[in-house]
């Protein structure tokens, strides 16, 4: 399973039963997968999207956004629940114009599910963590 660092945007090659393990980057030892969201930016969103094979999870989000903020502890707790199953991930839609306006977003939250770099879906709304897993894992 290919994993692609948030931090220096390295490709780590990480064994499928090993995922839960907290693996850390081969070139900057940071983590690769600790249960917690990543941040994404328009700097380093292509570089670790279409190199990570887990399912990313994209939650955009602004701090003015009183919804946004209220789903945040339940995305870190989804986070967990996820936690070598997919890599969830937030973009700040006021610092990363491109980002968000490449996925057409026009409400916020919104989170947007890639394989492979690719859309798979997304969903609009404040979800509790429950409804965050089951949507990703169906
Ligand atoms: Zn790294």
């Amino acid at each position: 399973m290919l994993i692609a660092c948030t931090h220096c945007t390295a490709t780590n090659r990480v064994p499928d039963e090993r995922l839960a393990d907290d693996p850390v980057c081969g070139r900057c030892g940071e983590a690769l997968l600790d249960g917690r969201p990543v941040e994404l930016t328009d700097a380093n969103f292509d570089a670790v999207v279409s190199k990570t094979e887990l399912p990313v999870v994209v939650d955009f989000w602004a701090p003015w956004c009183g919804p946004c903020r209220s789903m945040a502890p339940q995305f870190e707790q989804a986070a967990r629940q996820l936690k070598g199953r997919a890599l969830l991930a937030k973009v700040n839609s006021d610092d990363n114009p491109l980002t968000a306006a490449r996925f057409g977003i026009r409400s916020i939250p919104t989170m947007v599910m890639l394989r492979g770099g690719l859309e798979a879906k997304r969903l609009s709304g404040a979800l509790r963590a429950p409804q965050i897993v089951g949507w990703v894992a169906h």
